[in-house]
């Protein structure tokens, strides 16, 4: 047998990179194994004909001091190299275009200056999201632990509970619609639209199903802070990376596990390529079908109700003669649900401005999706979506030089992510976060991603790897760091 890692980590999306960044920090002997070739996961990045781009996650928040990945890359003592945007986004609706700004007046100034018959009659619901918002984001911000299973998430947890947070405990059995319509919030098509378009965002869900506490996270947000990671957020994936190898961590590329058993002492993995790993500790970031995977049983896959799928365009254009655009964008057709493209822009460093990388993702449901058999509904939306693009680039067909997408096929091949479901729980009235699935299925096994506590993002899977990390770090009878 060989000499056992105090923590095995499967899988370098951010939940697991996080979990094993601050336990390589905390001195446990760490190694990481990653089946693809480069870290990230659905945040990850990937380099074509000279054009870098983004797997899935464009936009950065929780850099903002306070933030939660503030709070990881402090403890790790790295700096990231960013840039605080307001408005983050530009929502593109209706021959009309507004930046959503972080000032709740300005905001509500820009779309009475657009609407001004109904406009007013949502400012009680702006202000209610704000004050709502910033309690769930002050709860979130002091690392809680939930569900509430065993007597180490209460005491991680009680730090987070204020007088505020009690507050919210109401809205656990409303929706954001039923918060709309209590506040005569609702009836002016295009301002329901950008809500829903900012729900669907943060949490899957529109307005008539999402739960009225994720959603008033989900609309206040960026208000709180939003970043835009110079280099993209696989270059955050890439210093997670070189954390763990700072500090003696193992981190090893196209090295896949596809099983894992539990021993007296431990768990032992079996890689891909049939090589035995043995740990005290596991912490794997997978869905759980990934994990039935791991412990050979038959996959269970979400209901279609629950999660969703991505389709991304990505394109390389010749920016030459193009005024620079702000670097995130809504651009919301007739159907929110599947309708709304999220662009993201990022010019080229190395080519002084003169190419762009452009990458555009939509919501779509993942069963449907098969690798070789999607081409006619591939390229319908990749015309769709150089649509939606036009409505900032009129010319950006002749200017194309790389147009690549991704269908949940794809994501299923390069993220290992059984059906290509992506993105978690979609955070409807029942499913909320608080409800969701423990991370702890087996003594000294430890889940982490967008499908447990607190669910999807880059900001939510990091907290998952805080909350992993303290566990495999009380599993081994040390103390943690955060
Ligand atoms: C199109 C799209 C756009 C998005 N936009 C944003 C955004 O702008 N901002 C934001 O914050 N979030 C965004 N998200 C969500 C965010 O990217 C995800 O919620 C988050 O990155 C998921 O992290 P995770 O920890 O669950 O790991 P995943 O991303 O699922 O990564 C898991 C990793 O584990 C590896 N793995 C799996 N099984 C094994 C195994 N058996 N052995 C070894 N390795 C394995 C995979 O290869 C993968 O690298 C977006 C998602 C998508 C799809």
């Amino acid at each position: 047998m060989n000499h056992p890692t105090d923590i095995l980590v499967i899988g370098a999306g951010f939940g697991g990179l996080t979990a094993a960044a601050l336990a390589a920090r905390s001195g446990h002997s760490v190694r990481l194994l990653e089946r693809h070739t480069r870290p990230g996961g659905c945040a990850g990045d990937f380099a074509l004909e000279g054009f870098s781009f983004p797997a899935g996650a464009t936009v950065v928040t929780g850099l903002e001091p306070g933030g939660i990945l503030r709070q990881v890359f402090d403890k790790l003592a790295v700096e990231v190299s960013h840039e605080n945007l307001d408005p983050s986004i530009v929502f593109h609706i209706a021959g009309k275009s507004l930046g959503f700004s972080a000032s709740v007046t300005s905001w509500k100034d820009a779309l009475a200056d657009n609407f001004p018959q109904t406009a007013q009659r949502y400012d009680a619901f702006w202000d209610w999201s704000h004050e709502a918002g910033g309690s769930v984001y002050r709860l979130g911000a002091a690392l809680p632990s939930l569900p509430l299973q065993r007597p180490a998430d209460v005491r991680r947890t009680l730090p987070a509970v204020s007088g505020n947070a009690i507050r919210l405990l109401p809205l656990l059995l409303r929706t954001v619609r039923s918060q709309q319509t209590r506040l005569g919030a609702l009836g002016e098509p295009a301002i329901d639209a950008m809500i829903d378009a900012l729900l669907m965002d943060a949490t899957g869900a529109t307005s008539a199903n999402c739960s009225a506490v994720q959603g008033a996270i989900a609309l206040d947000l960026y208000r709180r802070g939003c970043q835009r990671v110079e280099g993209g957020t696989g270059r955050l994936a890439m210093l997670l990376v070189r954390a763990i190898r700072r500090e003696g961590g193992l981190v090893q590329f196209g090295e896949g596990v596809r099983s894992l058993a539990p021993t007296r002492s431990g768990w032992i993995a079996v890689t891909d390529g049939g090589e035995e790993a043995w740990a005290r500790t596991v912490i794997a970031n997978v869905p759980p079908a990934g994990l039935d995977l791991l412990l050979g049983r038959r996959p269970r896959l979400p209901n279609a109700a629950d999660a969703w799928g991505a389709f991304t365009l990505h394109l390389g254009i010749d920016a030459t003669g193009l005024a620079e655009l702000a670097p995130y964008h809504q651009v919301i057709g007739p159907d929110v649900r599947e309708g709304a493209s999220f662009v993201s822009i990022f010019p080229s460093r190395r080519t002084g401005g003169a190419r762009w990388s452009i990458s555009v993702s939509r919501h779509v449901r993942a069963g449907p999706w098969r690798a070789g058999t999607d081409g006619q509904k591939r390229r319908c939306l990749e015309q769709q979506m150089l649509d939606d693009v036009a409505t900032l680039i009129p010319d950006v067909r002749e200017r194309v030089h790389v147009l690549r997408s991704a269908t949940p096929a794809t994501f299923e091949r390069f993220t290992s992510r059984p059906g290509g479901f992506v993105g978690g729980v979609v955070q409807r009235r029942g499913v909320v976060a608080l409800l969701a699935a423990g991370h702890r299925p087996e003594r000294g096994l430890i889940l982490a991603g967008d499908h447990y506590f607190p669910g999807q993002g880059t900001v939510g899977t990091a907290l998952s790897g805080i909350n992993a990390y303290r566990d495999a770090t009380e599993h081994l009878g040390k103390k943690a760091i955060i």
